[in-house]
């Protein structure tokens, strides 16, 4: 409540005139103190600073000395609301009279600087205080985080037998909230009601928020809905407690109530509304709200472009950013970096880059959260050498920064600069965290570098932390591939956390036909942990079938079937001529379908040739050769590749294929192949990390 004071706007007629009069004052010489007072209200009501300057060199011209302090402190206000501190201090040093007035002045000049070391010393000289004073200095403490001391000056307040007035109690109430401090919080409540303040929304506002921001929801609704006159104001501070609290369905409740009231929401009821909708996943009635909105402001648009980014819907997200740079409403770095994030989501290098320039116009560049996000995203389209130049051109680095960086060489498979990059952080003497070491461990599972895996692995510990149960996953993977599956299950039943679905299906997912006793255990784990989770069914039934025991494959699939398992739906997208097109397995609905499978098949015969062999062993039923041939080769990451090359049949630069799931071995290998015929380089990201396929290699050396 207490914020920046927002000067009116003054007219310009009203300026032009204040400006001509103060000339005519320059051309006559010596002034009436009737004049003088006369001119220095006008400067007060235009808010003309400029004008209030030239009229106290003019009366110093003349040695002017007015009878009391009145010209002077009207002139000091000005200043201070302007926040001109030194000419406020000049001008009250060289004044002969001095009131209380002209020393509210000067203390509000520095509160508004806020220069908090100072204001307990021109307070200790005043030689005369009001209630005004008092309330300076609470307010002054308040907004400038010292609620400690804004309270202490309540206190004193009443010792020195000034009467509180409703600013203290707002001010005081907002220092509780800060400090999170209710039981200071319900004594002011009691003298408010003592001094019968309960009528006042103003105050009752306060002691409401002051509950919420504490966390007594139950007790600010009961304040809330035994308020007389609720204001605007009054409505927000619920609404923005339950989106805090994370209630969106409440908030929505209130929404509803306040407008059959007949209050007109504002842009914070709104922008808190639109929270709440993204809170709870009703992405249809926060664009409704938002469409609706006569006038949006930045906080409106930002909310829905990260909001849409949260839930899933990237490409809405940067639609809706570019809406709002057509229509010249400013992005800030909030949104921007929010931007950022959803095209590395998406792995859209065309729209990151294009969001990258205009970074570089808005001078947003040198943000650290902006260019953390730049860095993700640029590691997360496969070009790390574009994020390198971020990260070293970055003013100042944080663990967030250097954290995405090693990630982002980890999973683009550069494992000697991600690890390269850890020890440089060290030397920084920057502390890493959990993030740092899951980008640590995916370089080692990347170089199948076991043994340095376990050093990292203990050195988290040593730097005073608990490995988490992803780092645990890293390890499993690490020692599964390393063929000591025996391990891998020793370090999950000697974990003190219970190993979740994570860490099993890890386990299961390194597993080999010779493993099946370890494979059988994981997955008996996965059935009662995930049992609508087909994943786990068709990785044992594949084992399974890899031996040859069509019997037990029989019954894993009767089981999958009576637990109602269902397939995580698995798809792939490219960008081309930026849009984002998206397949599934066997893909039929493109418009272009026909040219797609001409495209692929003819690849596949090509390939062929070079020695390309369908991997049919990953195909789960027990069918004819012909059958299997079919059902992997048209996998949605083949039909993404094929489209591109449909579409772009003469490109040179790399084909970007995102895949939800991880790449299948049969997908793996026909990328390899089909780099070598097309001469360009594939870059494929797959839930796991990323592979770039050149002239038959992929970084990944076949782990994944
Ligand atoms: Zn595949
Ligand atoms: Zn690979």
């Amino acid at each position: 409540m207490v914020g920046e004071v927002e000067l009116p706007k003054p007219k310009m007629k009203v300026k032009q005139k204040l400006h001509q009069a103060i000339d005519l004052l320059y051309c006559h010489g010596p002034a009436s103190f009737d004049d003088y007072t006369r001119l220095v209200l006008h400067c007060a009501r235009a808010n003309d600073f400029i004008q209030a300057k030239r009229l106290q060199s003019h009366m110093e011209l003349y040695l002017f000395q007015p009878k009391d302090s009145f010209i002077h402190n009207q002139l000091l206000h000005l200043y201070a609301k302007f926040g001109k501190l030194s000419d406020a201090q000049n001008l009250f040093d060289n004044m002969t009279k001095r009131d209380v007035y002209s020393w509210n002045a000067l203390l509000s000049a520095y509160a508004k600087m806020g220069m908090v070391e100072n204001l307990h010393v021109v307070f200790d000289q005043m030689p005369y205080r009001d209630s005004v004073s008092y309330n300076t200095l609470i307010a002054s403490f308040t907004s400038n985080g010292h609620s400690g001391k804004a309270l202490k000056v309540l206190v004193r307040m009443q010792e020195d037998g000034f009467q509180p007035t409703q600013y203290s109690y707002v001010n005081a109430l907002q220092a509780c909230s800060q400090l999170l401090d209710l039981r200071h919080g319900k004594q002011i409540h009691g003298r408010i009601v003592v001094a019968d303040l309960r009528e006042n929304t103003f105050v009752s506002n306060a002691v409401t928020d002051m509950y919420a921001k504490c966390g007594y929801m139950d007790r600010a609704r009961w304040l809330f809905d035994g308020m007389i006159n609720k204001n605007v104001v009054s409505w927000n501070l619920m609404i923005s407690g339950y989106v805090k609290m994370g209630n969106p369905d409440e908030c929505i409740h209130l929404f509803n109530e306040m407008q059959l009231s007949g209050l007109k929401p504002d842009l914070v009821t709104i922008s808190n509304v639109l929270n709440a909708y993204f809170q709870c996943g009703k992405l249809d009635d926060a664009r409704k709200i938002f469409c609706e909105l006569p006038k949006k402001d930045e906080v409106c648009w930002t909310i829905m472009i990260v909001g849409y980014g949260q839930n899933g819907r990237e490409e809405d997200a940067l639609m809706l950013f570019g809406d709002m740079l057509r229509r010249n409403v400013k992005p800030d770095s909030y949104t921007i970096s929010s931007v950022v994030s959803s095209c590395a989501k998406l792995a859209s290098l065309h729209h990151g880059q294009v969001v990258h320039g205009k970074v570089i116009v808005m001078g947003v560049d040198s943000n650290m959260l902006v260019s953390s996000a730049l860095v993700d995203m640029y590691c997360k389209c496969g070009v790390t050498l574009d994020a390198w130049v971020i990260f070293e051109t970055m003013p100042i680095q944080n663990v967030i920064t250097w954290n995405a960086m090693i990630m982002g060489y980890a999973q683009n498979g550069q494992v000697l600069e991600a690890l390269t990059l850890y020890e440089n952080m060290q030397q920084q003497k920057i502390k890493p965290d959990k993030i740092t070491f899951m980008g640590v461990l995916s370089a080692c599972i990347n170089a199948g570098m076991v043994k340095e895996a376990q050093k990292y692995f203990y050195s988290i510990s040593e730097q005073g932390m608990t490995p988490t149960l992803d780092h645990y996953a890293c390890m499993v993977t690490l020692l599964g591939w390393s063929g000591s599956i025996d391990k891998a299950v020793d370090l999950i039943q000697g974990m003190p956390l219970e190993p979740n679905s994570h860490i099993w299906s890890t386990l299961l997912s390194v597993c080999s036909k010779s493993d099946l006793k370890s494979a059988e255990l994981a997955a008996s784990h996965l059935f009662e942990l995930d049992p609508h989770n087909a994943g786990p069914y068709i990785m044992l039934s594949n084992l399974y079938a890899a031996c040859g025991r069509w019997k037990d494959v029989a019954v894993v699939r009767s089981l999958m079937k009576e637990n109602n398992a269902k397939k995580f739906a698995a798809y792939s997208w490219v960008e081309v001529e930026n849009e984002v097109h998206r397949f599934v397995s066997n893909d039929h609905s493109h418009p272009e379908v026909g040219k797609i499978y001409g495209e692929l098949n003819k690849l596949i015969l090509i390939l062929q040739q070079i020695g390309y062999n369908p991997d049919t062993n990953i195909v789960l039923h027990n069918v004819g050769e012909e059958e299997k041939v079919r059902s992997i080769s048209y996998h949605s990451e083949k039909l993404a590749l094929a489209f591109v090359l449909v579409r772009k049949p003469n490109g040179v630069a790399p084909i970007r294929i995102i895949k939800n799931i991880r790449v299948c071995d049969d997908c793996h290998v026909f990328m390899k192949f089909a780099s070598i015929t097309i001469a360009r380089p594939i870059i494929m990201r797959d839930s796991n990390r990323f592979h770039h396929f050149f002239g038959g290699k992929c970084s990944c050396k076949d782990n994944w």
